[in-house]
This record gives structure tokens, sequence and C-alpha cells, in this order.
């Protein structure tokens, strides 16, 4: 018996030799050109870049089983860490799952910053010169107002405030990236900023020198005035800071080409309109209005302004237009046949109906908006139905560019 069981304790032994031999074999031949391999579809999560093509990936030092990689963060704090410090992991581990990784944190010097911020955003004296006709923050010009962009800007209008602007803004912007668009949103409302609130952003954009990473939530970017201002002190902003706050909106801030730029305007007619106008040329202005006469008016002088600043208009959307009962009848509450009558006087199409419904205020009230919640609930399916026929019916038809040949 003895013997039986020191022969079975001699194989045991062989076996597990083997096997640390034959993974050290394995660990051994693990360099650094793999770990950077493997790091290599490793984002950072604002960016949207390899973090080896950033830069971020400093040090890679293999001992063995143990693996040590540093790792510069754009800034000191910056709110991502954990989500890179997973990521760098498991990356690491599906090269061999035993090793002993390690990641230690430092940030970026000046110079990598800006190697950064030039490699994602451009190069500002470079892309000044290519268009001098639109905004110029700081010698960058808008991407959004370039020929070749392919973003379409949007901007959602009202004649006054509280026919839910932006409400619409932020359900509509959601119902554009539920189709798999990238979307951005630039709350320009800065006498009553509430899309971070509506989407549930609770924190301020990351700043690397002069670019800003937008804070993104329910898959939607969003930029607001209320970043920059105390919510609890009123705001003076006169027109020439209006003017240079939103040319910052459209050039500092990192959007990356989205499909989707919305535009919650202030409500009204005035000075964010006329410099938009005059950024964005090419950008489409939707008037939200309530069902009754006395909103049709108003909302109709916020439409001819726009055109008197050669915007143009695409669309009325009615909100607020009915309200199911608990004995499942359309109540009208604010009157009927507002968005229709607008629409037809500015011969655009009306193209949605918005019930009126608690949980819609509820879910703007607690930064998880309806088209989150309820997708296919009554009005949910009127946001998903406007943003196909925005995307479909409403997209600008190409101009012919006499560059294009065709090929015989
Ligand atoms: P605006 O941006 O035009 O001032 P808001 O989007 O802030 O308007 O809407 C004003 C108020 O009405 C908010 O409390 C919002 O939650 C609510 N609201 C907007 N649309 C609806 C709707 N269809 N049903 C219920 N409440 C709504
Ligand atoms: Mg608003």
């Amino acid at each position: 018996m003895a013997i039986i069981l020191h022969k079975f304790y001699r194989r045991v032994l062989v076996c597990i030799e083997r096997v640390e031999r034959e993974q050290n074999r394995v660990i051994m031949s693990i360099d650094n050109e793999q770990v950077l391999q493997v790091l290599h579809p490793v984002q950072d999560p604002e960016l949207r870049r390899s973090i080896v093509d950033l830069g971020m990936v400093r040090d890679v030092i293999i001992d063995g089983l143990s693996i040590e990689i540093e790792i510069a963060l754009t800034i000191a704090g910056c709110p991502m860490r954990a989500t890179i410090e997973k990521s760098v992991m498991d990356a690491v581990h599906s090269l061999e799952e035993d090793l002993d990784c390690s990641i230690v944190f430092s940030v970026m010097t000046e110079e990598e910053r800006s190697h950064v911020t030039q490699m994602v955003h451009g190069n500002p004296a470079e892309t000044a010169g290519s268009q001098p006709a639109h905004g110029h923050a700081e010698g960058r010009s808008i991407p959004f107002a370039q020929p070749d962009s392919t973003t379409r800007v949007l901007l959602i209008a009202s004649g006054k405030g509280g026919v839910g602007k932006s409400s619409v803004t932020t359900n509509l912007a959601l119902a554009l990236a539920l189709k798999g668009k990238q979307v951005g949103v630039v709350d320009a409302d800065v006498w009553g900023f509430s899309i971070p609130r509506m989407l549930g952003i609770d924190r301020p954009p990351t700043i690397i020198n002069e670019l800003l990473i937008p804070p993104e939530r329910h898959g939607v970017k969003a930029i607001s005035m209320g970043f920059f201002a105390q919510e609890d002190q009123p705001v003076i902003w006169r027109g020439p800071m209006l003017h240079k706050a939103l040319e910052q909106f459209l050039t500092d801030v990192y959007w990356d080409n989205p499909d989707y730029l919305l535009i919650d305007l202030p409500p009204g007619t005035g000075d964010i309109a006329l410099s938009l106008a005059q950024f964005l040329p090419r950008s489409e202005l939707y008037v939200v209005t309530t069902p009754q006469a006395a909103a049709l008016k108003v909302a109709q002088r916020a439409a001819f302004m726009a055109e008197n600043v050669n915007l143009s208009v695409k669309a009325v959307i009615e909100n607020m237009s009915w309200f199911i009962g608990d004995d499942e009848k359309q109540y009208f509450l604010f009157g009927s046949g507002g968005g229709q009558d607008l629409a037809d006087r500015l011969n655009v199409p009306l193209i949605g109906q918005i019930p009126f419904i608690v949980d819609l205020r509820e879910g703007s009230d607690n930064g998880n908006p309806l088209m989150a919640s309820m997708p296919t609930s009554e009005a949910g399916q009127v946001f998903s139905k406007m943003a196909e026929v925005i995307d479909v019916q409403l997209a600008p038809t190409r101009k012919y560019n006499k560059e294009l040949k065709f090929l015989n």
C-alpha cells in the first residue's frame, strides 16, 4: 500500500512540475509587444480612442508571472479611472488568466495632454484657415459649419417657456440614440437650463487643456450653461458673452462628429437664435407648441424670427395634445388643432402630437426620461416615430457637388 501511495505522489509531483514548466513557458514568452496588442482595443471611455494610441500606456514591466502597467490619465482625478482599470485588467487576463497584474496610475504632462487634444480634436492652427467665414474660437472653426460636415443640427424652439421644449429635446435625443445614432445636446436655454437634470447628468464636463469632454447619459452627450453657473444664482448673460459661450460649445467641446446635435433654445426670439443662424446657417428649426390658439401666435412669432435670420423651419411638434383619463377617454386640456394650424401656416409638416402624461413629467424631474424608461408607451412611440421621420423623410437632400465625378 505504501509503495502504491508513494508512486501515486511521485506521479502527481511530476504532473505539477510539468504544468508549472508549461505555465512558465507561456508566461516567459509574453513580451511588451503582446501586452500592447491586447491593450490596443481598450478605449478611453470618454475620448473613445485606444489608450495605446492616446499614449496613456506609459510603461509595461514584465517579471515572470507579474506585470506592472503604468497608465497615464489625461487629468488628475479622472472620473473614468475605475472603468479604465477594469478594462486593462480584463485585457491583460485575456492573455493569461494567472498573470498577476498591477496598475499604477500617473497623470499626463502638459505636452502629452496637448498631443491628446490635437489627436482627437485636430490642430486649431490647421483648421482655422479652412473656413474663416464661421466661428473660430481660439482660431478653431466650428466643425458643424464645414461643408463636409455630416452632423445635422436641430434647433428646438418655442415661442414661450413651459410648453415642453426641453422635454421634447431630451426625449427626441434619446429616440435618435435608440436608433443607433450618435447624439449630442446643447442646452442653450441660459435662463432656464434643464437638460442635465432631465438626462440625470450629475457631473460637469472633463476639461483637458482647452477641450471639454461632455458627460454622457442614456447614450446622449450633453453640454449646458448650467455646468458653468451656480444653480441658485441668477445668470446675467449679455449678448457678446452668450455669443462667445455658444461658440465655445460648438468648437471646444469634443462632440466627436455626431449624427445629430440638438440645441435647446431659450424661448422666444433673440440673440441666441441670431448667433446660431450665423454659426450654423444649415441648421434645421423645429417649433414646439401646445394646442391652444394663444400659444400658436407666440410660436408663429418664433418661426417668423427664424425665417428673418434665414433659418429653415423644418416641422412643428405639438406637445400636451391630450390627456387620457382613467375612463380611457381623450381629454383636450389645452384645446386642439394648434399644431396643425401652425404647421399649415408655415407650410411645414406636423410631425408629432405628444399626449400629456404624468410619467413624462416625473421622468424629467428625476433624470430618467420617458424614452429611457417607457420607450414603447403611447408617448414613447410618438418620439420614436418623430425620430424616424426626421432621420428619413426630413433628411436634407444632398446638393450636387461638382467635384464629385461618376466613374465609368
Ligand atoms: P420648456 O423647456 O418649454 O420650458 P419643459 O420641457 O421644461 O418646458 O416642460 C415644462 C413642464 O411640463 C415640466 O415640468 C415638464 O416635465 C412638463 N411636461 C412637458 N411635456 C409634458 C407632457 N407631454 N406631459 C406631462 N408633462 C409634461
Ligand atoms: Mg426648457
